[in-house]
C-alpha cells in the first residue's frame, strides 16, 4: 500500500501547475502546488488519503521505534549520512566527524551567522531522530531547540540524553508531524530537516509548514534525499529508475521522491528568498558503504537480528541506496533559504 504512494511527485507538481493555469492563472499556493484544496476532493479520496498517510506515518513510528536503538549504539546520536573530505579517513571516529561536518557544512552553507547578536535563538528540528542536532545546535548557539518526530521511543531517548547533559531546560522534544507542526506561527530563527524531507508525503505542505513556522528573516534548511533533476525533455524518471526508488521506499517508508529543483520551486511558490541548492552526493559516497561495513561485525550483526524484520529489512536495502548514487538517481541535496522579512 506504500507502493502507490510512489508516483514520481514532479508530474504531480507540473499536473498541478496545468490545473492552476485553467483556472486563471491564479497565485500558486502551497496547495495548488500539490494537491487540490481539501474541500474540492471527494470525500472517498480524502478518507483514502488521510489513511495513506496515517499509514505512512505509522510505519516510520514503527520503524525508527525498533531500529534507533541499533543504530545508536554503533553510530551514535546523527542518523544522517557523513560529510566527507576527499581523502578523509574512513574510521569509526572518523566517520562521526563526518556526521559532524555535516552539520557545520549546512550552517556554513544557509550562511548561518555565530556573531552573538545574530544567532539563531530558537531553534525547531523537524525529523529530530534522538535530536543529535537538537543538542548541537542548542550547545553551539546557546538556543533553545524544540524536536519534533513521529516516534514515541525516539522522544524518550532523546529527552534522557538531554537530561543526561544538563540540557533538559535548552531542549525539548515530542511527537508530533512536521505537516501539522504544533507550534504558532513565526516562531523560529532557524528551521532545520536534518534527512527527513523525504520522509513526507506532501513536499509542498512540508516546506509549507517550515516557512509558516519560521520567524521573518529566519533561515531554513533542509538536507534530504533527492531523486535526479529531470531533463527539460522528461515527463518523469525511467521505469528502471522508479523501480529501485520503490525498493528503497518500501523499505524505508518513504513516500514518492522529488528532485531538489522541485523544492526550489516550491520555495519559489512561498516566496522564499535567497533559495540556494547544492548536490553533496560525493560528499556522502563513503558512508553507504560504512554502514554495510558495520552491520557485517559481530556486533552489528546480532544487533540487527535482535531489531526485528523491519530494521533487517533496512538493512538489505543499503545496496539499492549504493547503486542509486552510483546510477545517479539519487542525489544528496541541501536546499537552504530564508523567510522574508
Ligand atoms: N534528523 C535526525 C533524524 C533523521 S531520521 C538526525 O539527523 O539524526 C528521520 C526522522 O524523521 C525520524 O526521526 C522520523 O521520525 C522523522 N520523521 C519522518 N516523518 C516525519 C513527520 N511526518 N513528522 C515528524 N517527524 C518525521
Amino acid at each position: 500500500s506504500l507502493l502507490h504512494t510512489c508516483e514520481p511527485p514532479s508530474l504531480r507538481l507540473r499536473s498541478s501547475l496545468h490545473r492552476r493555469s485553467r483556472l486563471g492563472g491564479r497565485t500558486a499556493t502551497p496547495s495548488h502546488l500539490s494537491l487540490p484544496p481539501r474541500s474540492r476532493r471527494p470525500a472517498a479520496a480524502r478518507a483514502a488519503m488521510t489513511t495513506a498517510s496515517d499509514e505512512l506515518g505509522k510505519g516510520i513510528a514503527e520503524f525508527y521505534d525498533k531500529s534507533s536503538g541499533l543504530w545508536e549504539s554503533i553510530w551514535g546520536d546523527h542518523m544522517h549520512h557523513g560529510f566527507y573530505d576527499a581523502g578523509a579517513p574512513a574510521t569509526i571516529t572518523g566517520h562521526r566527524a563526518a556526521q559532524i561536518q555535516m552539520v557545520e557544512e549546512a550552517l556554513r552553507f544557509a550562511a548561518v551567522s555565530d556573531d552573538p547578536l545574530k544567532k539563531p535563538k530558537r531553534i525547531v528540528d523537524v525529523g529530530c531522530g534522538i535530536g543529535g542536532s537538537s543538542r548541537y545546535l542548542a550547545k553551539k548557539y546557546g538556543a533553545k531547540c524544540e524536536g519534533i518526530t513521529l516516534s514515541p521511543v525516539q522522544v524518550k531517548r532523546a529527552h534522557a540524553l538531554a537530561t543526561a547533559e544538563g540540557l533538559e531546560d535548552q531542549v525539548s522534544f515530542q511527537v508530533a508531524d512536521a505537516l501539522k507542526q504544533p507550534f504558532p506561527d513565526g516562531q523560529f530563527d532557524l528551521v532545520w530537516s536534518m534527512e527527513s524531507g523525504e520522509h513526507m508525503p506532501d513536499k509542498t505542505k512540508f516546506v509549507g509548514e517550515l516557512a509558516r513556522v519560521a520567524a521573518p528573516g529566519a533561515t531554513i534548511i533542509i538536507v534530504t534525499w533527492c531523486h535526479r533533476d529531470l531533463s527539460p525533455s522528461e515527463e518523469s524518471l525511467q521505469p528502471n529508475e522508479l523501480n529501485l526508488l520503490n525498493k528503497i521506499c518500501n523499505a524505508y517508508y518513504l513516500p514518492a521522491w522529488c528532485s531538489a529543483s522541485d523544492y526550489v520551486k516550491i520555495a519559489q511558490s512561498l516566496s522564499l528568498e535567497d533559495i540556494k541548492t547544492a548536490d553533496w552526493s560525493e560528499n556522502v559516497a563513503p558512508f553507504w558503504p560504512a554502514v554495510i561495513r558495520s552491520a557485517l561485525t559481530w556486533q552489528g550483526f546480532t544487533s540487527l537480528l535482535r531489531s526485528g524484520w523491519k530494521t533487517i529489512r533496512g538493512a538489505l536495502a543499503m545496496p539499492f541506496m549504493i547503486e542509486g548514487y552510483n546510477k545517479k538517481l539519487i542525489k544528496f541535496a541541501i536546499i537552504a533559504c530564508r523567510k522574508p522579512t
